[in-house]
């Protein structure tokens, strides 16, 4: 068997306007590590944000798809993204995120964590976790947010089930997960090291609607697996599985495998290599619009496609991605 995942390698949303979306993970003082297109529809972006660095387990990345439906939360989807902050800092947080007017929930306890939810603005439901280990994760220094409070990654996803056994057996029968909480109808399954970035929270709510993915809903939820050998191993696992896994598909930044779980979740199985830097400079990152090889040849197509954006550079507002206008 391959190593199970050290944790989660990124979460894919779906937003309607790029800008606004920009403005919003900035404002959560999320760096933009990478502006480029979605490999499948490359006249839409693909907008990664992270830590500084954007290592896995930091990453939200988004299809912004401008005038997409909005979907609707419910069984068989990922229902919330959490993100991890250092213990004593949901006070500073609400402080901040009241000021920009943003509508927050109430603070829960839950175990040794304190949370409370956000939406973004096209709808995605987030939660701030404040715990005592968050503090040993890096953060980025020279960001928008004072580094004692600002947010070092995931913390975990939470998957909405009619039925949880499925999902449970394989989270631990076949992915290597191991049951770390149960309160209620949640149950939190832990892989790697089980610390914030390694977690995922399935809540069995067998009265939902069946979830439908659009704007504001997660698209799917990334895994850590270290290189290609054991990529190649997990796809033969899953096949073994009977599971309908894709062929291992060249993401540029890492090499993916998708297939979707007994409840509906789409799931994937991300290499960590080889990252960001691989076309632009750790500083130079998010200021440019990149393409991988195979599309640089339709570059002037794609950027009259692509409406531009305006984001913070170092001295000045830089315009990127497209000339098709805001
Ligand atoms: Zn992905």
């Amino acid at each position: 068997m391959p190593t199970p995942p050290a944790g989660l390698h990124h979460v894919t949303a779906i937003a309607t306007d790029p800008q606004r979306n920009v403005d919003f993970y900035r404002m959560l003082g999320l760096r933009l590590v990478k502006v480029t297109v979605n490999f499948d529809a490359p006249d839409t972006y693909h907008l990664y944000f992270g830590g500084e660095s954007g290592r896995p387990g930091t990453l939200i990345t988004f299809f912004p798809w401008p005038g997409a439906p909005r979907g609707r939360r419910g069984a068989g989807q990922a229902t919330t993204v959490s993100l991890s902050v250092p213990q004593g800092s949901l006070g500073w947080w609400r402080d901040h995120l009241q000021a920009q007017a943003v509508e927050l929930g109430a603070v829960a306890s839950r175990a040794e964590e304190e949370a409370f939810s956000v939406r973004d603005p096209d709808g995605l439901a987030l939660e701030l976790v404040a715990h005592t280990q968050a503090g040993l994760a890096p953060a980025w220094e020279d960001g928008p947010i004072p580094p004692e409070h600002a947010i070092r990654g995931l913390h975990s996803v939470t998957l909405t089930e009619a039925g949880y056994e499925r999902t449970a057996e394989l989270l631990t029968g076949t992915l290597g997960f191991r049951l770390a909480a149960e309160h209620g109808d949640r149950f939190r399954f832990a892989t790697g090291e089980g610390r914030a970035g390694s977690l995922v929270d399935v809540l069995c709510r067998p009265e939902a609607p069946q979830g439908l993915v659009a704007a504001g809903t997660v698209h799917h939820i990334a895994w850590r697996t270290p290189g290609e050998a054991e990529q190649v191993e997990w796809r033969n696992v899953l096949l073994g599985q009977g599971l309908n896994v894709t062929p291992i598909i060249d993401r540029q930044y890492f090499h993916s495998i998708y297939f979707r779980e007994p409840g509906g979740v789409l799931l994937e199985i991300a290499t960590d290599p080889p990252g960001f830097t691989i076309d632009e400079p750790l500083m130079q990152l998010g200021r440019a619009l990149k393409l991988p090889p195979w599309l640089e040849p339709s570059r002037a197509d794609i950027e009259h496609a692509l409406p531009t954006l305006k984001v913070p550079g170092p001295d000045e507002e830089l315009v990127v991605g497209g000339t098709g206008g805001t």
